[in-house]
C-alpha cells in the first residue's frame, strides 16, 4: 500500500507556517509499515484542491489530508471532495449536535443534547448558521468525530483510494488520527506491521566519507533499509526494520546495528536525540572525571549543551565565557604578554585559557575555545572560521586548530566549534585522540 499526505492551507504554501502535520503523519504511517510516496502542499484554491485529490487518488491507495475543514470561506476540503466524487453535501445531524454541544459548553450553557441545536439557534443564530457547514459531508462519507475541536473529519472512498481528511490544528489532527483513522486502517488489515526506526549518531567525519565506508549498508533495496543524514555535522544512520511485532522488527535490525557499531565504533556518540555532549557526559561519568571549559568564540555553547543534560553536575564543574581580553586575564589568568605577543586567537592563549579553567575550577580536564566566528574580523593569517582549542589535564596542555570554513555563518561556526571541542575531550578520554 502506498500513501500520499496532502497538507492544505495558504499559510503553508506561503511559508508563514511550517507543515508539521505531514512529517508527523508520515512517521505514524511508517510505524505501521505504510510507505508514504508523496507529500503535497496546496493553498486554499478550489481548483488546486480538486486537482491534488484527483491525482492522488490515481497514484496511491490511501490519502491523508489535513486542513481546510473549518467553517470559513477558505476551508474548502469538503467541497473539493464533493465536487470530485460527484456527491452532494448532506447534513449529518449528530455532528451538528456535537458542534452545538461544544459551543454550549464553551459558553457555560446547560442544555439537553436533544434541544441543544434549537437552544443555540435561538440565542446565537449567526454562530449556528456559520458553523453548520462543518456538519455537512459528501453523501456516503463517514464522519470522523472530533473529541477536542469543532471540525469533524471525513473518511470516504475516492476512486480506488481511501481518503481521510483531518483538521489542520496539529493537536486535533493527532488525536483524530490515533482514535479514528488508525483503528480503521487496522480493521482493513493494514498496520499489522511494525516499523522500528533506529537512529545511530556519529561525529568526527563527513557524511560522504562515512557513506563511502557504508555503501553495502545504504544500497537501495537492502533489508533492512539504511538511510544516512547530516545535521550540524552529526551524521546519522537510520535503520528502518519492519516485522509483525516490535521484537521481530528489532531482530531484523540487529545484525545491521551490530555492523554499524563494529565499523564506526569511535565515531558513535549516541542514538536518537543523543549527540556529542551526551557521549562526553557518559565518558566523564564512566571515568569518574570532572570537566570545565573556558569559551571565547563559542560563547557558552559548550556549557549550555552540557547543562541541558540532567545529572551533569556530577562531572561538570563550570565554564566561563571569557570574551574580552580582560576577561581572559582576570578570570583565567591568561598573561597579558601572551595576548599582546600572539593575539587572542592563538595556540598560546588557547593553552593558557584551558590551563586557567582547569586550575580555577579544580577540574580533571578542561577545554578552551578561541577563534574568529565572523563574518568580520578575519585576516590572511587568522581567517574567519579559525578556532584554536586548548585541552588541559594533569599531564599538561595541548592545543590544536580547526578551520571551519570562511563562508560558514557565525552560529554554525560556534555550534560546530563547540561540538568539535567536546568531541576532542571525549576522544582524549578514550585514549584515541587523533591529534
Ligand atoms: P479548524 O476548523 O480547527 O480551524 P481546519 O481543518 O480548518 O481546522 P486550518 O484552518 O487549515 O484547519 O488550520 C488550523 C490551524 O492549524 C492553523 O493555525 C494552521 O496554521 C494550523 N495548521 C494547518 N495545517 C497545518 C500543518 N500541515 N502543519 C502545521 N500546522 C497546521
Amino acid at each position: 500500500m502506498r500513501a500520499e499526505i496532502i497538507a492544505a492551507g495558504a499559510e503553508l504554501t506561503s511559508g508563514q507556517r511550517v507543515d508539521t502535520n505531514s512529517a508527523w503523519l508520515a512517521t505514524a504511517l511508517s510505524e505501521i509499515g505504510i510507505a508514504c510516496a508523496f507529500h503535497t502542499t496546496i493553498s486554499d484554491e478550489m481548483t488546486d484542491n480538486v486537482a491534488a485529490l484527483a491525482s492522488a487518488c490515481q497514484r496511491v491507495d490511501l490519502i491523508l489530508m489535513t486542513g481546510g475543514l473549518g467553517p470559513t470561506q477558505d476551508d474548502i476540503t469538503r467541497d473539493a471532495l464533493a465536487a470530485l466524487s460527484g456527491s452532494k453535501l448532506v447534513l449529518d445531524q449528530p455532528s451538528l449536535v456535537a458542534i452545538c454541544q461544544l459551543f454550549a459548553k464553551r459558553r457555560n450553557i446547560e442544555t439537553d443534547p436533544e434541544i441543544v441545536v434549537a437552544a443555540l439557534q435561538e440565542k446565537f443564530p449567526d454562530l449556528v448558521a456559520r458553523n453548520r457547514i462543518q456538519a455537512m459531508f459528501p453523501a456516503h462519507a463517514e464522519v470522523l468525530t472530533n473529541r477536542v475541536g469543532s471540525a469533524p473529519g471525513i473518511w470516504m472512498k475516492l476512486g480506488r483510494a481511501i481518503v481521510a481528511c483531518l483538521p489542520g490544528v496539529p493537536s486535533e489532527m493527532k488525536i483524530m488520527y490515533s482514535e479514528q483513522v488508525l483503528p480503521r486502517l487496522e480493521a482493513m488489515g493494514l498496520g499489522q506491521q511494525v516499523t522500528h526506526i533506529r537512529k545511530i549518531n556519529m561525529f568526527g567525519r563527513g557524511e560522504s566519507e562515512i557513506e563511502a565506508d557504508a555503501l553495502d549498508l545504504t544500497a537501495r533495496g537492502r533489508i533492512p533499509e539504511v538511510g544516512i543524514t547530516a545535521h550540524d555535522a552529526t551524521i546519522s544512520f537510520r535503520i528502518f526494520a519492519s516485522g509483525q511485532t516490535p521484537e521481530m522488527a528489532d531482530q531484523i535490525a540487529k545484525p545491521t546495528v551490530d555492523t554499524i557499531y563494529d565499523r564506526f565504533a569511535n565515531l558513535i556518540v549516541g542514538e536518537n536525540e543523543e549527540d556529542v555532549e551526551h557521549a562526553l557526559f557518559a565518558e566523564l561519568l564512566c571515568q569518574n572525571k570532572t570537566f570545565a571549559c573556558a569559551e571565547s568564540c563559542t560563547g557558552g555553547t559548550i556549557a549550555h549543551k552540557l547543562t541541558r543534560l540532567a545529572g551533569v553536575s556530577q562531572v561538570f564543574m563550570g565554564g566561563v565565557v571569557s570574551y574580552a581580553n580582560s576577561a581572559k586575564q582576570n578570570l583565567l589568568g591568561v598573561p597579558q604578554e601572551l595576548l599582546e605577543r600572539h593575539g587572542a586567537v592563538s595556540s598560546e592563549v588557547a593553552a593558557a585559557m584551558a590551563a586557567g579553567a582547569r586550575l580555577r575550577f579544580g577540574a580533571d580536564i578542561a577545554i578552551s575555545t578561541t577563534g574568529v566566528a565572523g563574518p568580520g574580523g578575519g585576516s590572511a593569517e587568522k581567517p574567519v572560521g579559525l578556532i584554536w582549542l586548548g585541552l588541559a589535564t594533569a599531564e599538561g596542555v595541548k592545543t590544536k586548530s580547526l578551520q571551519m570554513g570562511q563562508e560558514q555563518p557565525r552560529t554554525m561556526i560556534q555550534e560546530r566549534g563547540a561540538k568539535q571541542a567536546m568531541n576532542w575531550v571525549r576522544l582524549h578520554l578514550k585514549g584515541i585522540d587523533p591529534a
